[in-house]
């Protein structure tokens, strides 16, 4: 069986904070909830999907929320921006309402992971046992603050909180190099694979998918990295190419040890599920 570690499930309401054009909000994909849970669910069967962890855009939000209970193979993560005053307050509902993770967005939501404002909400998870997606690199907000996205801002809080796991998006969205430099003794990161990967295109370096997976395996080894597709439009359907390609390197990388933990027991250990 596999968990996919990152994928979003999206309609009007969901992201209704995050569109500032309400006209681009009225094109928006908008599936009840009950029309969410049956395409997932049908999407998972038929991938040999056991669970999902489902990245949430804010906190609090009703929709998401229900969606997440819809299904015990639905496991939730909330989102705050830290270093507001009633983060923790806002991340401790949602956890009480059964999510299991925290996703930061540094670049998009404008601050800095490294802020000493957001130790509060640290602390919490550390306490907790509430693992941090972070999405660091570039991200499709063209007004994101790029210099927010350097994971190494986080290189005092990792070691700071040395029982908290981060899991860095995207093998780092361009910020790949910095982000295994901040994995170099810090044992409580991770990668997530998920997504399209397209950032690859702007490195100079010509890595492929490949070579990402295969000096992170070398670096890091296969316990530190969670498969995950990012698949969140309903029209586009579960990204079955992305599992299928990154299944493929792993397989050859790796082994079925290397498959196992990628595709199945780092997320279950990670997210406690
Ligand atoms: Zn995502």
């Amino acid at each position: 069986m596999i968990i996919d570690a990152h994928a979003h499930f999206i309609n009007r309401e969901i992201i209704k904070n995050r569109v500032k054009d309400p006209e681009f909000l009225k094109t928006f994909q908008n599936p009840s909830i009950e029309e969410g849970r049956k395409m997932w669910l049908e999407a998972m069967d038929k991938n040999g999907i056991e669970k999902t962890v489902f990245i949430a855009l804010d906190a609090g939000n009703e929709d998401f929320l229900k969606f997440i209970e819809s299904s015990d193979r639905f496991i939730g993560t909330t989102n705050v921006n830290p270093i507001e005053e009633d983060a923790v307050k806002k991340l401790e509902a949602d956890i009480k309402r059964g999510c299991k993770g925290l996703k930061l967005f540094a670049t998009s939501s404008g601050f800095d992971v490294g802020d000493e404002r957001a130790y509060s909400v640290y602390e919490y998870c550390e306490k907790n046992e509430i693992p941090i997606v972070i999405h660091f690199g570039v991200t499709i907000g063209r007004t994101s603050d790029l210099d927010l996205g350097n994971p190494l801002r986080l290189s005092k809080v990792v070691s700071r909180f040395p029982k908290l796991k981060f899991i860095i998006a995207h093998f780092g969205a361009g910020f790949f190099k910095e982000a295994l430099l901040l994995m170099y003794k810090n044992e409580n990161v991770y990668f997530d694979t998920s997504g399209t990967n397209n950032w690859l295109e702007y490195s100079p370096f010509g890595w492929t998918l490949k070579d990402l997976f295969r000096i992170s395996l070398n670096a890091i080894g296969s316990k530190r990295i969670l498969f995950g597709t990012d698949s969140h439009r309903m029209s586009e359907g579960y990204r079955e190419n992305i599992l299928k390609e990154q299944m493929e390197i792993v397989k050859e990388l790796a082994g079925e040890e290397g498959v196992e933990d990628i595709f199945y027991n780092n997320a279950k250990k990670v997210f406690g599920i």
